[in-house]
C-alpha cells in the first residue's frame, strides 16, 4: 500500500490524524505529514478509514503502484441533465 496526499487540497483538520495516528501528523503549521508513505499492514484498515472519512478527499491508497487504486475517493454523483442524455 502506498499512500498518496493532495496537498493543494488537503485543508489540515486533522480528521486523517485521529484515524491513523501512527500514519499521519499535523504540523504547528497546520501542514499534513505522511509518516508512513508505505503503512504497515497493520495500520491498512486505519489508514483506509482515513482515506474514507477526508472531506476534502485528499488521500488516494495504491495497494500496489503497478495497479489501479483500490481505495479512492467516492466519485461525485453524475450531474443531473435535463436534457435527457
Ligand atoms: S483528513 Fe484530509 S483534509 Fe484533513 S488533514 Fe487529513 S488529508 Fe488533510
Amino acid at each position: 500500500m502506498r499512500i498518496v496526499l493532495d496537498v493543494d487540497v488537503c485543508e489540515g483538520n486533522a480528521l486523517c490524524v485521529g484515524l491513523a495516528p501512527a500514519v499521519f501528523e499535523l504540523g504547528d503549521d497546520d501542514l499534513l505529514t505522511v509518516l508512513e508513505a508505505e503503512p504497515d499492514p497493520d495500520h491498512w484498515p486505519d489508514v483506509e478509514a482515513a482515506a474514507r472519512a477526508c472531506p476534502k478527499q485528499a488521500l488516494r491508497i495504491v495497494r500496489d503502484p503497478s495497479q489501479e487504486e483500490l481505495v479512492a475517493p467516492p466519485s461525485p454523483p453524475a450531474p443531473w441533465r435535463s436534457d435527457g442524455a
